[in-house]
């Protein structure tokens, strides 16, 4: 399906590739690739200890947010089983966004504690052990390329989305290995904290735009995929329409959205025609993505032709 439109952050594009492509094996897939991270995570963080490098403990972490990610998908998969509620009258589609700033917030906390550490240890003559490096850098690329392959024929903005991610991941680990492998010529230890700080930098970057995609939803912003101009184009265009006011959108979670909006119709128009546009206007909607619409219509004095108080 090539209708997945998400504004969200990339980390949760893992789920909503499955919410899309394969509903049915969501569980048992998150299941898997969990268990797959969270084992990675456990040999590279005995891995960062052993071998004193502090590049491939910033790439833990890095990791660790990956898993992090995909402990919350899994939760969320289970919780989105629930249905809607007096309660929750929209669901708990919103946890997603709570889920991901506190992930957001553990990321730029233990980014901001490694490259505070790791400029510290610059002139330090650290013992390092390439030789424990480079396994498990090989390890990285095997585990991380193959993630990559088997996604990177992927044509969604989804898939692209967690293919890039994967790339950037596996990128990490060719210069892991680089290093671990010149270490082995050269006794330039430095090589490490410097790598350090730019994963660390790069899990920072992530993490900030992942908190403020997450905001601009808490503020219930513009969904970025609705272009607000253009529908009201069509809607003006539906006969019967004179003008739209009072108009309201927002993104539930970057992927379903609310609108609602007061039309204003030509007077002439009986009951049954009004629904008639009402259900027009609706129509509309199905090309922008997943909306939850309410519309009130107007037949009173004529204020405006155009689109006004936006
Ligand atoms: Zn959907
Ligand atoms: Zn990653
Ligand atoms: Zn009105």
């Amino acid at each position: 399906m090539s209708n997945s439109k998400v504004g969200g952050n990339s980390n949760l594009c893992y789920f909503i590739v499955m919410h899309d492509h394969h509903h049915h094996h969501a569980l048992k897939n998150i299941t898997r690739a969990l268990f797959l991270n969270f084992i990675f995570v456990i040999i590279e963080l005995v891995g960062a200890y052993f071998s004193g490098s502090m590049a491939v403990f910033a790439d833990a972490l890095h990791d660790i947010g990956d898993s992090l990610t995909l402990v919350i998908a899994w939760v969320l998969q289970r919780a989105s089983l629930k249905k809607k509620n007096r309660q929750f009258t929209y669901g708990y589609g919103r946890l997603s966004l709570v889920s991901s700033l506190v992930v957001g917030g553990i990321l730029v906390l233990g980014s901001l504690l490694i490259i505070w550490h790791a400029t510290r240890n610059f002139n330090t003559s650290r013992v390092l052990h390439p030789e424990i490096m480079l396994p498990l850098s090989i390890l990285g690329i095997i585990f991380n390329g193959w993630a990559y392959f088997s996604l990177r024929h992927g044509h969604s903005h989804n898939e692209k989305a967690v293919g890039l991610h994967m790339l950037e991941d596996l990128l990490g680990w060719v210069a892991v290995g680089t290093v671990s492998i010149s270490l082995f010529f050269v006794n330039w230890v430095w090589l490490d904290p410097l790598l350090a700080i730019g994963i660390a930098f790069f899990t920072l970057y992530n993490a900030f735009r992942n908190i403020s995609e997450s905001t601009r939803v808490f503020l219930q912003a513009n969904p970025k995929d609705f272009d607000l101009e253009s529908y009201f184009e069509k809607v003006k265009s539906v006969t019967g329409v004179i003008a739209a006011h009072d108009i309201h959108v927002w993104s539930l979670d970057g992927h379903r959205h609310v609108i609602s909006y007061h039309l204003q119709v030509d007077p002439n128009h009986s009951l049954d025609e009004i629904a008639n546009i009402k259900n027009k206007c609706r129509g509309l909607l199905k090309d922008f993505g997943h909306f939850h619409c309410t519309i009130e219509t107007e037949t009173g004095a004529i204020a405006s032709l155009s689109i006004s108080g936006v």
